[in-house]
Order: structure tokens, then sequence, then C-alpha cells
């Protein structure tokens, strides 16, 4: 089924970028630059500079910067200047503490304002920051302290007390614990008061000279096709997250703004601490994990106007049905983006009847630092396109042959990116030949598959594991996957090949179904048939399985190598990231 594009209509505010070939035709990084500040004096490029002090010295200092939302109905605001003083704290500390440039300091905490002040002290104090997500167990996170030869590590009583105590003498690394202690009561031996130090220091931190090509963060992948890299990003960046703050999640001075990712993954650090802070925003963090009730209830309370979540969230919202939206005015949205997974078309057509507005896909990677590919707000959006290229960002189609790099105009191919947009990544921890491999001819290349229509606008076939070829035909899981939520009894789906003697592959689905649905047989045999309707026998899925839910990472994506690994027997590979309770 082709769907219509959806015209952009103006609003009220005018989008930041209004002419998006102009912008293209006109844009450097150079001028892109002259939008940041800088430290003083020449003195080089800091990322947290950039979110705090800069507006704090033009006198924006007690807008607020970071509402926080508490698990238990707290509520707690942090002005720009509040942000900068109690982060220049910190800073403090690890200077106190001998943390020298280039050191690694990690959080492993929930979304508390302390992790906030952890990752923009540590900046100011140039040394590497690396968030951890809070759920992991201890095997990944051992993986991750003992790659990241973390020195620093800030968490909470509990997590301390059930996952790193016992792994204490096997992170030689790790000099010092800093607990953000719930209790009050009598920290464990060999860990410091994270409170207590702050309290100590004083308020003002002078950022010294930072060349912008110093290390800032480290971040781990999602792990969707294997081990998960580690990647490392410098300070140049900042460049990227404040660019595309503005043009591809629109972000006006003044905004509220929800990215709803948690910072243990690169949007949640990119777009739930960086790009929101330097455009100026008001930024809500919440606590607690996703729940239908509770996320209307903050975008209609806090009054979000731009909102920035996860395909994976919004299916869950979809599936929820219209019934909690009733009677809540959500009239402050203006802007909402989508990142992470493809979007399938359905949920860009539901957010458009549901909303007024639709989601904007948008693409990037762990590894690319910001967003490169977006469905932009004053361009019309093409329901299942991941949009068009950021201005300074040049796209291509590319396939791997012989004699080098073979460009080609529509796809299916490789998407591939000129190297040299500031927040690209710039090593995988211990892994260089790895990170070789990933250049060729001056491109980077994703190792995802996408085609490119008459007007530029690129879509998402697959990431290059996941294809699938049957019968002579290559197929990408997210056109299937698509094309079966069409059904109105399908919440969600997850395709995978499964060898066959005759077709190569044959297709499998595994199918999630709305609420009161019957996975029955019937029901069964009525959505092969769909899918055949809508994509012809050659490609259609033969077989397909009702599930309660669907394996996934950390993050929110389909672990489609571990359906794929479970039906065929075969090893379940590095599952660190794997969502426990997959049922949510
Ligand atoms: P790993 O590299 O460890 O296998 P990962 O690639 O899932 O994990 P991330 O860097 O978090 O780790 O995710 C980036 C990938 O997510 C992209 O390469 C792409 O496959 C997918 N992705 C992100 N945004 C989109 C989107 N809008 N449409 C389709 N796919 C997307
Ligand atoms: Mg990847």
């Amino acid at each position: 089924m082709s769907y219509s594009t959806i015209q952009k209509r103006p609003g009220a505010l005018a989008p930041n970028m209004t002419d998006y070939t102009a912008l293209c035709r006109d844009f450097s990084w150079e001028r892109a630059r002259r939008e940041l500040d800088g430290l003083p004096e020449g003195r080089g490029l800091n990322i947290a500079y950039e979110a705090l002090d800069r507006h704090v010295e033009a006198g924006r200092g007690a807008h607020t910067a970071l509402r926080w939302l508490g698990k238990r109905g707290e509520r707690r605001e942090y002005s720009y200047e509040v942000l900068a003083r109690t982060s220049n704290r910190f800073a403090n500390v690890l200077r106190e503490l001998g943390v020298a440039p280039g050191d690694v300091v990690c959080t492993l905490l929930g979304r508390v304002p302390e992790l906030y002040i952890t990752a923009l002290g540590s900046l100011k104090q140039r040394a590497v920051f690396c968030s951890l997500f809070s759920a992991f167990g201890p095997e990944p996170l051992k993986t991750r302290l003992q790659l990241g030869a973390a020195k620093v590590l800030v968490t909470s009583e509990r997590i301390y007390a059930t996952k790193v105590a016992a792994m204490r003498s096997e992170l030689p690394n790790l000099k010092y614990v800093l607990i953000v202690s719930e209790s009050g009561s009598q920290l464990p031996a060999d860990t410091l008061d994270y409170a207590a130090l702050l309290a100590r220091q004083s308020a003002a931190f002078e950022i010294a000279p930072t060349d912008p090509e110093t290390p800032a963060l480290l971040h781990f992948t999602s792990g969707t096709t294997g081990t998960p890299k580690g990647a490392v990003h410098v300070h140049r960046a900042v460049l990227m997250h404040h660019i595309t703050g503005k043009y591809a999640l629109d972000l006006h001075p003044n905004d509220v703004f929800w990215c709803t990712a948690d910072p243990g993954w690169v949007t949640g650090t990119s777009y739930g601490i960086i790009a929101p802070l330097t455009n100026g925003v008001t930024m809500v963090v919440d606590e607690a994990e996703f729940d239908v009730e509770r996320w209307y209830r903050i975008l209609e309370s806090e009054r979000v106007e731009v909102f920035y979540t996860a395909p994976t969230a919004i299916r869950r919202l979809m599936r929820a049905g219209k019934e909690p939206l009733a009677g809540r005015d959500l009239s402050s949205l203006r802007f909402m983006a989508s990142v992470g997974e493809p979007l399938n078309p359905e949920a860009v057509v539901w957010s458009q009847e549901v909303f007024g507005k639709p989601f904007h896909d948008n693409w990037w990677q762990t590894e690319t630092g910001g967003i490169m590919i977006a469905n932009f707000a004053a361009l019309d959006v093409k329901p299942g396109s991941m949009g068009v290229p950021l201005p300074g960002v040049e796209a291509a189609i590319v396939r791997r042959g012989e004699q080098g790099l073979e460009i080609l105009a529509e796809g299916p191919g490789e998407l591939a990116l000129r190297t040299g947009w500031p927040s690209m990544f710039r090593r995988y921890l211990n892994e260089p030949a790895r990170y070789e491999k990933c250049f060729v001819d001056g491109w980077y290349l994703s190792g995802d598959l996408v085609t490119r229509d008459r007007d530029g606008y690129y879509t998402f076939v697959g990431r290059k594991d996941d294809v699938i070829k049957t019968a002579g035909h290559l197929v990408g899981p997210f056109e299937v996957e698509s094309a079966l939520m069409e059904h109105h009894a399908v919440a969600e789906a997850a395709v995978i090949g499964k060898p066959d003697p005759v077709a190569g592959d044959i297709l499998k689905a595994f199918v999630v179904l709305h609420l009161g649905h019957n996975a029955d047989d019937k029901l069964r045999a009525e959505l092969i048939g769909f899918g055949r309707k809508r994509l012809g026998a050659a490609i259609a899925p033969r077989e397909l399985e009702f599930v309660a839910s669907l394996p996934r990472t950390r993050s929110g994506k389909i672990l489609r190598r571990l359906l794929r690994a479970r039906e065929l027997g075969l090893p379940e590979g590095d599952v660190s990231t794997l969502e426990e309770d997959a049922t949510k």
C-alpha cells in the first residue's frame, strides 16, 4: 500500500529551517561553529560550556534547564545557573581526586539529577563521560567497565551492593566509587559520598583549554547485531548536537522538550542532555519507565512542545488505543520525532490522526553521534521514509566492489556518509581494525541498507545482517513487518529468514496482537493471506507465529538475530543488552 505524503501547513511558530535547499547550499561547519561561543579567549570548545555556562554568561541563567520528575511524584527544577554551578562542584571533585583529562567517568544510575550533574561536570574536567544503563546485570557491567577502563563510577547504594561490590577486585582501574545515597545511612567501605564531596567543593570552576578533538564521550552500541562496541566521541561533536537539535528537532529557546531515551544510550546523551541544553530549552526528565497513562499525563501537564521518542514506545501507545487520550489536551505539542528503528508508516499515519501531526522519523547511529537523516519540520513527510540528509551531511548509497565503492542512484545499497561531520566517532575501544573497516574512499559505511526516491528521501531496507534472500529477491524485514502492521489485529511484527532448500530462505513472521484478538489458526491463515495480498507470494511470510512479546534490546530495538538463533537452534550470541521483561 502506498501512503500519501503528509503536507505541512504553517504553524504559529516558524521552523528554524524554512528552506531546506537554501540551507544546504549555504551551510558550512565553519559557519555553524559561529552559533556556539567557544571557551572564552579562544581556549577551545567544550561541550559543557556550550550547554550551560554560555547561557549564564548571556544572562539566561535563571531559565529552567532541567525539570526532573521523580518516580514517586517528586518534582525538581534546576536552572541553567544552578546546573552550571553544581556541575562545577563535581568538576572540582574530579580535579581533587586526581581525575585527569581522558580518564573515564561512568554513571550507573537511574535517570536522577546526579547523572546529569556528573555528565556535565566530567566534561568540564575533560574526563570522558560514559553512562551505563542502570538495569544491566553484573556481567555486561563488568565487560563495559573493564573495556572502558573506568576510573570513577557514580552509582547508587542499591546498585553498588547488588552488582558492583562483588566484582570490585576485577576492576583494577576503578579507583573511586561515588555513592548517590538515598538513605543517608553508613556507606559501604571503599566508597565515597557523592553529596558530601560536592558540598565541600567550590561552585566556581574554570574549564581548562579544550582542544575540540579532546575525547568527551564513550558510548556502547545497542548490541543489536552482536557484541556492543565502545564508540568514542570528542568535544567537537557539540557542533552536531547543537545544529541537529536546532534543525532536525526544531528546538527553539524556551521550548519544553522531552526526550524519552535513557542516557545509557547515545540518544539519551546527545538529545537527552547536550542538544537541548545548547539550544537553551527546558528539558523534562522522567525517572519512571514507560507507562501509557503517565506519558500522556506528562505530555499534557508539562505542556511538552517537542517530543523525541522511539518506535517501540510509539507502537505501545498505538496498542493502548485512543481511550487513554480521551479528554487530554495535548495542544502544546508542536513537533514529534522518532529514532532507533524504522518507524512503520502505519505509526506515522496513526499519529497524524491522533495528534493531528506526524512523527518525524530520523536516522543515526551511536557511531554518527548525531542525527544524519531526518524528516524536517518544514518538509513534507512521506510515511515510511526516514527523510533527507542534514544540511552539511553528504549521504550516498554504495556497493562495495573489487575496485572500491560503486555509487548507486536509487539502491538498494549501503548507506554511506562522507567523513568529516563533527560528531563522527573517533575510534572503537580496543578494535582499531574494526574501525578502519568502516571507512572506504573517504566514506563511512553504516552497515544499513537503504533506497532513495526521486525527491531524495531515504527509506530503510534493513541492516545488512537482517536482510533476507528469498527466491531471488532481497527482502528487508521492515517492509514486510510494516505490511503486516496494516492489519487491524497486528500490534507488532518481526520477520526473519529461515533456510529452505528451494527458496534459499523463507520468511517467518513473529506477531504480537492487539488486545482483544485471539491467536488462533483462523487469524494466522488470515494474516498469511493478508501478507500475500499486500506483498505478493514471493516475499510474503510463509510461516507465522503468535508471540506475547518480541525480544528487544534495552534501547528498544527488536532483536531479530535472537529470534533467528532461537528458531534455528543456534547459539544466542551476546544477549547482554536483551531487555529482561520483554512483555511490557
Ligand atoms: P550494534 O551496532 O551493537 O548492533 P545498534 O546498531 O542497534 O547496535 P545503535 O547505534 O544504538 O546500535 O543503533 C543504530 C542503528 O539503529 C542504525 O544503524 C539502524 O540500523 C537503526 N536505526 C536507527 N534509527 C533508525 C531509523 N530511523 N530507521 C531505521 N533504522 C534505524
Ligand atoms: Mg550498529
